[in-house]
């Protein structure tokens, strides 16, 4: 019996969602089968976004379904019904100038907002609606896998739609540098100038690459005032804030806070339920509230971890042939309180509760501000990691062992007369543990 094109297409989406779920998302149910053309299966996307998308990673996952549906050696392309008109132009994003390529999952829609974000995704979508006037420059930051790069990239996806036709540069700042080097030492700065004064809205992820590059930061300033001035948009992102970033000049800290800082904080239980929720709704995976609840409460420091439980746990389920249940979930994330706890992870966890700067516990300041947290996370490590003392005392810029015993010895003579920090110190733990 001849397969027709939508059955054929139908059991091509059935098998790449069967072998490869960890590549489906929940706007496959929007391709289409556009074409059948000798050995070539054409298959077509809402837009470059997704089409790239598929491109790098769902090539080989739809080759196979499309030789296993059809019995023949066919191959597949992919293509965009709406064709970003800068992606043709080289004009706008990812157009082969090192420009970092949107992730058409990091849209608005995805984006869930709690008190941890709410201020930042307002300010994104102003910003995505009025680019170079809402808030300029704006500067997102927060800790790692707290979605800065999913902001940055939703802010470009609806000003794209916006307005087609703007120039756009988001690129990451090791780019920029990079880029800068090559130009002075090819005596190419002019061309340099060129290509970044001239954009209508500036984009570049994790700033705080520019601490300690003198030189790199003496031009981004000249970038950063030329823009400015024209009334064209400057997006930036980094793990803290303007001030903290290491040896950025006074001048540039002064730009960047001109505009909106806004923070994305660790969200709390509710938040990371609902980011869950649209997780496993985007990837067409059924999970449970239970469940939902336990991976939440499971995993507290950082978005990409939870997701990489829930696509853990997927696999888990498509191996075994079984739903996803709260049981399923505590037996696959239990497996995480078998790894180790890292030094730096106490220590990141603790500056952050402590409200002191990661650089303050390692150094030499003496201050009551920082010694109680660095005995803090001397006493967490001694109590969570199997590592020695000179080893804990290396993470604290190299004190000695007895620095180590006494102070792990200080705080848990606190604790039994203090049940204030005591319950401090348990939650800590509790979310040093969690963060494995
Ligand atoms: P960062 O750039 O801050 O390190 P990312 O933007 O790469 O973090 O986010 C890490 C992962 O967490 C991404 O998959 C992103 O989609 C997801 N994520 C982060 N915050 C949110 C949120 N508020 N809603 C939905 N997904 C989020
Ligand atoms: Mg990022």
């Amino acid at each position: 019996m001849a397969t027709t094109p939508s059955t054929l297409w139908d059991d091509l989406l059935a098998q790449v969602r069967m072998t490869h779920p960890d590549v489906v998302r929940g706007w496959f149910s929007d391709l289409e089968l556009a074409q059948v053309d000798g050995g070539t299966m054409v298959v077509q996307a809402r837009n470059t976004a997704q089409s790239r998308y598929l491109e790098q990673c769902c090539r080989a996952a739809f080759v196979e379904a499309a030789q296993a549906a059809t019995g023949r050696l066919v191959t597949v392309d992919f293509h965009a019904a709406e064709e970003d008109p800068a992606a043709q132009t080289g004009a706008g994003f990812g157009s082969g100038d090192d420009q970092l390529v949107l992730n058409p999952d990091y849209t608005f829609d995805n984006f869930v907002t709690g008190p941890c974000n709410r201020l930042a995704h307002a300010a994104a979508v102003a910003v995505a609606e009025d680019p170079g006037r809402a808030y300029n420059p704006f500067f997102a930051y927060g800790p790692v896998g707290l979605g800065k790069t999913h902001l940055l990239q939703a802010i470009c996806h609806t000003a794209r739609e916006r307005d087609p036709s703007s120039q756009y540069h988001y690129i990451s700042c090791e780019t920029f540098i990079n880029h800068f080097m090559e130009a002075v030492e090819h005596g190419a700065l002019h061309q340099f100038r060129y290509r970044y004064r001239h954009v209508d809205v500036l984009v570049i992820d994790d700033i705080q690459f520019l601490a300690e590059r003198e030189r790199s930061q003496e031009e981004f300033f000249h970038t950063f005032n030329t823009l400015h001035q024209s009334h064209r948009q400057i997006i930036l992102s980094a793990d803290c804030s303007p001030s903290e970033i290491p040896s950025l000049e006074e001048r540039l800290v002064s730009r960047f806070n001109s505009g909106l800082v806004a923070l994305l904080d660790r969200p709390c239980l509710e938040t990371r339920m609902a980011i869950l929720r649209k997780k496993a709704k985007l990837r067409c995976i059924e999970v449970p509230e239970d469940a939902i609840r336990f991976v939440a409460s499971r995993i507290e420091a950082n978005i990409r971890e939870l997701e990489g439980a829930l696509v853990k746990l997927d696999a888990m389920s498509q191996t075994l042939g079984t739903p996803i249940t709260l049981e399923l979930a505590e037996e696959t994330l239990g497996s995480l309180a078998d790894q180790p706890v890292r030094i730096p992870t106490i220590i990141e966890i603790v500056a952050e509760r402590f409200q002191v700067k990661v650089a303050d516990l390692q150094g030499r300041k003496r201050s009551k501000a920082v010694t109680l947290p660095r005995h803090v996370c001397m006493y967490l490590a001694r109590q969570l990691t199997p590592h020695s003392l000179e080893e804990i005392g290396g993470y604290f810029g190299g004190r000695d062992h007895t620095t180590v015993l006494h102070a792990s010895r200080a705080i848990s003579q606190a604790i039994e007369e203090d049940s204030q920090l005591a319950s401090q110190l348990d939650a800590i733990a509790r979310e040093v543990k969690n963060a494995r």
